[in-house]
C-alpha cells in the first residue's frame, strides 16, 4: 500500500462488485424510506394521513393529561365540494382539496399537527393550546382558505369546528366528536365560519 502500483484486474473487479452491492443497498434504503413516508403522509395534499393523525391524537392526549396542558382540535371541511366536482370536474375538486392542504402546511406553527382526516375533511391538532388561541388560529385558517382563488372554481370556503381538552372532552374520541358537532353547527349556520363546541366535559 505504500508503493504506488497500477490497479490489477482483480482489484477492479472486486471494487466493481462492491459498488454494485452498495448501489443496491442504497436503492433499497431509499425505497424503504419512501414507503415509510407514504405510510404516514397523504399523497394528494402532503399533510399527515388519517392513520398517522389517530396516532398523534392518542400520543398528544396522553401527553396533555400527564403534563396538565390543554390540547385543541380544529376540524375543517371544505364547503360544497360536491358542487365543485359536479360543475368543474373531479380534477377541480382535487385542486380545492390540495389548496387546503397547502394552506395548512404553510400556515401551521412548527408544533401544530395538520392532517387530512377524510376525503375533504382536515384537522389540525394544537398541542398546549388554549381554546381562545385555537379559535384565533381557526379563524385565520378560515380566512386564508377563503382567500384561495382557483382557476376554475374561483374562491372556496370551509366550515370549521373547534374543541379543547379539558373544556369539552376528556378522551380523544370525545374531543373528535365535539369538534365534529361544532363543525356541523358551522355548516348549519351558513358555512364559511368557525364554531366552538358548546358541550361540557361531563355530558
Ligand atoms: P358541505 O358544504 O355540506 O360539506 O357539502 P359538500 O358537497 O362538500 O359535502 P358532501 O358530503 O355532500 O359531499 C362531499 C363530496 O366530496 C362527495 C365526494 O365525492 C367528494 N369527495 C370526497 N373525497 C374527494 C376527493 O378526494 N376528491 C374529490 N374531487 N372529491 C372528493
Ligand atoms: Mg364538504
Amino acid at each position: 500500500c505504500i508503493d504506488a502500483r497500477a490497479w490489477s484486474i482483480d482489484d477492479m473487479s472486486l471494487f466493481g462488485s462492491l459498488a454494485d452491492h452498495l448501489s443496491v443497498a442504497i436503492e433499497h434504503a431509499e425505497l424503504h424510506q419512501e414507503r415509510e413516508r407514504q405510510a404516514v403522509i397523504d399523497g394528494l395534499t402532503g399533510v399527515a394521513n388519517r392513520r398517522s393523525f389517530n396516532e398523534m391524537l392518542a400520543r398528544e392526549f396522553e401527553r396533555a393529561k400527564r403534563y396538565e396542558q390543554p390540547l385543541s382540535l380544529v376540524l375543517i371541511d371544505l364547503d360544497h365540494l360536491k358542487k365543485i366536482n359536479d360543475t368543474y370536474g373531479h380534477q377541480a375538486g382535487d385542486e380545492a382539496i390540495k389548496s387546503i392542504g397547502s394552506v395548512l402546511r404553510q400556515s401551521s406553527r412548527s408544533v401544530d399537527l395538520p392532517a387530512r382526516y377524510g376525503g375533504e375533511e382536515f384537522c389540525v391538532l394544537l398541542p398546549n393550546t388554549e381554546l381562545d388561541m385555537a379559535e384565533q388560529l381557526a379563524e385565520r385558517l378560515r380566512r386564508l382558505i377563503n382567500d384561495v382563488c382557483l382557476p376554475d372554481a374561483g374562491n372556496i370556503s370551509a366550515s370549521i369546528g373547534v374543541a379543547t381538552y379539558p373544556h369539552h372532552a376528556d378522551d380523544p374520541d370525545i374531543l373528535l366528536k365535539r369538534a365534529d358537532e361544532a363543525l356541523y353547527v358551522a355548516k348549519q349556520s351558513g358555512r364559511n365560519q368557525v364554531k366552538t363546541s358548546t358541550a361540557r366535559v361531563d355530558n
